[in-house]
């Protein structure tokens, strides 16, 4: 029988595997398989396939039947390969185990270098290389790694042990300690083990390679890779790859080191070699941040030849992977081996710029590049900037690791930034250097402050991935962890002082500064054209005023789809009037409010008119329950003891007047009371009892557009009655509608063309939409409400248990961000399909906060909706967000 395959070699010789393989293999177990096929120079290994990851976790840490025979088998093949055994006095094989999942995960799951070290195979080493500095070097790092990683021993220990041998040594560097040094903490680091494990520092490297191939697959499910993939919607079942490969060596001496490169610039997108790299160290040297690299442009002059190969191969990865790859390299002894090869993360700005140049260059074509750069992405881009009127002080600067600006409270701790964000603050963590453990903090926090590291460091990289403002390297800050504060150049900044980061330029700044969100890039408009003449569903804007209709304009909205009335109500001059409305006695007294309020909604409409030229408008009539226009009761009550209290101290004046209006008020409020408003008196519930307020809408709709028409500019009214869950109820309202409409057009002698529709945004009026439709012209669909009302949660409350929720995996997802596809979706399908079977021109859109978020914009799509709207600055999202949509359900 053929066993099932479980390990892929990739190396000198050929690849069992691919790119294509990604799934398998993962992004590095494929890409290092591709490298090899391509004969770009890699160190050879072998992947244990993600398949044997999740079979892992199945079957109670147990591996299926095979894959210790398969990697027995691939071990020996490496042998081959190499020249060297595993184990072997003389000469070992030593390896790297590192993890690899489908989708990189910087630094969240472990790495263990130069396994296959023990005591008799480092002393092989140090001849073979005739470097027994070098030997022990490795060694020292052999057993910190594999203490912490798989053996769970705090890395602080180990730091402990080597900062007290450099002290002795009167050294600051690693590197300027000598062997004897090494030998010595070598020997106190298997005390430690000892000590803190349990078990001697194992010496066969057949067991030291299973023991650190579990810990990878263990990593798997360490609370920063789950953290990790909360955050970033990765499956949990996919798991993760482990990757044994042949070591290189970076530490070797001068003519040695290791980098980290993009072959593009990932802030800007720039077409140009951008990376750092150290002499003399090993990988996680430049990525933890702990000495400071140097930029990649001065190995041209200290390694020409070097520098010359690593061009080379650059420019052909990128040629060949047709995007921008973030690499690794290690040399040693003159000799350039590429360890790494994955798609590179880079800013929103970059990702434009870079997808309009390949396409320039030929190298992919616009769908490609619109698939290129994620609604995600743009979102960072509307991300604010540091007002540039803004009289600000700069107290540091460091690197500008990752664009935008931040302001927040200083925090030390990723845990504290955690908690202050739930507490509702906002926060900078300033770390020294951050590490992966500080992904939960990194990613409450507004920005992010290190004193160490290069703009690779891991907080740089996992700052512009995530969007987030970071300023990275700012070595003139002393930070004082036990007195919560820090100091820069005569200034302290305690835990709880506001500061201010300008990631684009790496300024550090003293205080709150005013934040504007930055203008969009010419770059972006074109691939937002390459994106409307893709996407099939329009993008409209939720807008209530002139000024964000004509944000939204510049955007690219093509129309409003929400305009709600009432938030017109609220205006300073208003919000008497409407109170008077209230207030009234009867349906007199609340006409003559009305009338005083008309003129106002009519100013309204033809400012919202104006701003969308031509576009179509859709106003909703007036939605919430009324009391939310009136004082609170505690306000109310107050006010009432005042004047009662004027009263009885004797003062002149005489204030019965205004004690009977508070009263009534009182009283008022008390009549409109509801136990449960959102499903109470508001919607068309409202216009129905109280007709007089809809019709004064309508009037001033209709007013408006006549009085537009009349200057020849087109209109389009859309009249959008909400909450609708039964069709007489449109039925009603649209009659008190029409007459008013017909009136008014009568007396400007002029002919409108307006729509009435309504909003679908109760579970009754999806499902008798066919019914509804005989009377709607349109539907927009409210799934704010949509939501709270099929899955009962109140959109108001239901932050008490949603986080509970998504944290415990009940929901992946708040309903209230993305659309719940499987509840609220099918209500939505059975909506569409029963209106259009009653009007099959039936237009349809979304106006719930979910028309500007990517999933649901995508299921809009694929359920044949005509357009989604969403708030002004979310217009560029949504517009790439329906681009994708259509191309990947063509
Ligand atoms: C909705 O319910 O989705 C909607 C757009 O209306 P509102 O949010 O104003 O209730
Ligand atoms: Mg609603």
């Amino acid at each position: 029988m053929v066993q099932h395959k479980y390990v892929y070699f990739f190396g000198n010789g050929g690849s069992d595997g691919s790119a294509s393989d990604r799934n398998l293999l993962g992004g590095k177990g494929a890409y290092l398989a591709e490298m090899a096929n391509i004969h770009v120079p890699i160190p050879s290994g072998f992947t244990i396939t993600t398949e044997v990851c999740t079979a892992y976790y199945d079957n109670n840490n147990q591996y299926p039947e095979g894959v210790k025979e398969q990697v027995k088998k691939s071990l020996k093949k490496l042998e081959e390969v190499n020249g060297t055994k595993f184990g072997d006095a003389d000469d070992a094989l030593l390896v790297s185990v590192r993890s690899g999942a489908r989708i990189s995960m910087p630094g969240m799951m472990d790495t263990v270098l130069n396994l296959g070290l023990n005591d008799i195979t480092v002393e092989g080493l140090a001849k073979k290389s005739g470097n027994p500095r070098f030997a022990y070097d490795c060694y020292r790092r052999f057993i910190t790694m594999f203490g912490d990683v798989v053996l769970d021993i705090d890395h602080a220990d180990f730091e402990k042990i080597l900062n007290a041998k450099k002290k002795e040594l009167g050294v600051t560097l690693d590197t300027e300690l000598d062997v004897n040094a090494l030998k010595d903490l070598v020997s106190k680091y298997k005390i430690i083990v000892n000590k803190k494990a349990n078990i001697d520092f194992p010496q066969d490297p057949m067991e030291q390679l299973w023991m650190a191939v579990n810990a990878v697959f263990d990593s798997w499910n360490n609370q920063r890779a789950i953290t990790y993939r909360r955050i970033n919607k990765i499956p949990d079942n996919w798991g993760t790859a482990v990757n044994v490969q042949t070591m290189v060596y970076g530490n070797m001496g001068n003519t040695s080191g290791t980098g980290v490169a993009f072959t593009r610039d990932p802030a800007t997108g720039e077409s140009r070699f951008f990376g750092e790299y150290l002499i003399n160290a090993q990988g996680e040297d430049v990525v933890a941040g702990t000495r400071t690299p140097q930029p990649i442009e001065t190995l041209k002059s200290t390694m020409p030849e070097v520098y010359g190969q690593l061009e080379v191969i650059y420019k052909k990865l990128e040629l060949h992977f047709k995007d921008m790859q973030d690499i690794e390299f290690t040399i040693q002894e003159g000799k350039l081996y590429m360890l790494q090869s994955r798609t590179g993360k880079r800013t929103a700005n970059a990702a434009i710029n870079i997808a309009v140049d390949m396409v320039a260059e030929g190298l992919i074509d616009i769908n490609t590049a619109v698939l290129r750069i994620t609604p995600e992405q743009l979102d960072q881009l509307l991300h604010p900037m540091i007002d540039p009127s803004a009289k600000v002080k700069v107290i540091a600067k460091g690197l500008p690791a990752s664009p935008g600006a931040a302001v927040g409270i200083v925090v030390f701790d990723a845990e504290t930034a955690e908690q202050w964000v739930a507490d509702g603050a906002k926060v900078i963590l300033v770390r020294n250097e951050t590490s992966p453990e500080d992904i939960g903090g990194m990613h409450v926090a507004e920005g992010i402050l290190t004193v160490h590291g290069g703009m690779t460091s891991h907080a740089a990289v996992v700052a512009r991935g995530m969007g987030k403002c970071c300023i990275a390297g700012c070595g003139q800050i002393s930070i004082n962890e036990e007195g919560q504060y820090f100091t820069i150049n005569g200034y302290t900044v305690n835990k709880g002082d506001h500061i201010t980061l300008n990631g684009s330029t790496g300024e550090v700044i003293l205080g709150q500064v005013k934040l504007i969100t930055s203008e969009l890039s010419g770059k972006l408009d074109v691939v937002l054209e390459w994106a409307d003449n893709i996407k099939k569903l329009k993008i409209r804007t939720n807008a209530d005023t002139p000024n964000d209709a004509k944000i939204a304009r510049k955007f690219g909205a093509e129309g409003i789809g929400l305009c709600r009335t009432e938030h017109m109500f609220f205006a300073e001059d208003r919000i008497e009037v409407v109170r008077q409305m209230i207030l009234a006695g009867d349906e007199y007294a609340r006409k003559q409010a009305l009338i005083k309020l008309l003129p106002m909604q009519k100013k309204d409409f033809i400012g919202i008119f104006e701003a969308m030229d031509g576009y179509p408008v859709t106003i909703r009539l007036l939605d919430p329950p009324l009391h939310e226009f009136l004082p609170s009761r505690e306000d109310a009550v107050a006010h009432l003891a005042q004047l009662k209290e004027a009263d009885s101290s004797g003062s002149d004046k005489d204030n019965a007047g205004e004690i009977e209006v508070s009263e009534q008020l009182i009283k008022r409020i008390d009549s409109l009371h509801e136990l449960n408003p959102m499903l109470g008196h508001r919607g068309c519930r409202l216009g129905i009892t109280y007709p007089e307020i809809y019709a004064m809408q309508a009037e001033a709709i209709i007013e408006a557009a006549c009085e537009l028409a009349k200057r020849g500019k087109t209109v389009i009214p859309e009249i959008m009655i909400p909450l609708v869950g039964h069709r007489q109820e449109l039925v009603v309202t649209k009659r008190n509608v029409m007459r008013v409409a017909e009136l008014v057009m009568e007396k400007h002698n002029l002919k409108i063309k307006y729509q009435i529709g309504t909003m679908i945004e109760l579970p009754r009026a999806a499902l008798t939409a066919d019914k509804i439709a005989k009377d709607a012209e349109f539907f927009s669909f409210g799934t704010n409400d949509l939501t709270q009302t099929t899955l009962g949660y109140s959109r108001d409350d239901a932050g008490k248990f949603l986080p509970f929720y998504i944290e415990h995996g009940i929901l992946d997802v708040d309903p209230f961000v993305a659309i719940d596809q499987e509840g609220v979706g099918e209500l939505m399908k059975i909506a569409v399909k029963k209106g259009r079977s009653t009007r099959p021109d039936l237009k349809i859109g979304i106006c719930g906060e979910h028309g500007g978020e990517s999933s649901s914009i995508e299921f809009a799509h694929r359920i044949g909706l005509d357009y989604v709207s969403c708030s002004p600055y979310r217009v560029p999202i949504a517009r790439i967000a329906a681009a994708h949509a259509a191309l990947k359900n063509k």
